[in-house]
């Protein structure tokens, strides 16, 4: 059995059927298994990842995110995000004196955010459309 790559278009209105009258999708795994299900009624051999599913969910909107985390003991670097891909920015305080101190860095995209030590991601939840009362936003 040979397996294809759906195009973003198709991947896109894959997840936005997994979610279609859910109110949230437990883990990323879960959600790949709902994307995976409505992609093969599109093409029995098209496939998708997890890490691509996350990351076509934020880019394109279709769903919010939640993110579970734990800290690690390195410290947090600037970068790359590590859910989303996109860059990262400080989150800084001003100090009595004038001048500012790093706490930790924030996505531009999503809304991991870490401190000093590194919070790695842990579990994903999703929220469809159907999620009426809405989560909390983080930022
Ligand atoms: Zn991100």
């Amino acid at each position: 059995m040979s397996y294809r790559i759906p195009p973003a278009e198709v991947l896109a209105e894959a997840i936005k059927e997994a979610l279609k009258g859910r109110a949230m999708v437990v883990s990323q795994r879960r959600l790949t298994e709902l994307v995976t299900k409505k992609l093969k009624e599109i093409d029995p051999s098209y496939t998708a990842t997890e890490e691509r599913i996350r990351k076509l969910s934020i880019d394109s909107r279709l769903a919010k995110i939640e993110i579970h985390a734990r800290e690690a003991d390195e410290r947090s670097r600037a970068g790359r995000c590590p859910v989303c891909g996109s860059k990262m920015r400080r989150i800084q305080n001003q100090t009595i004196f004038g001048g500012t101190v790093t706490l930790g860095h924030k996505c531009t995209k999503c809304p991991y955010w870490t401190g000093l030590r590194k919070r790695i991601p842990v579990r994903y939840v999703f929220y469809g459309d159907d999620y009426k009362s809405g989560p909390s936003e983080t930022e």
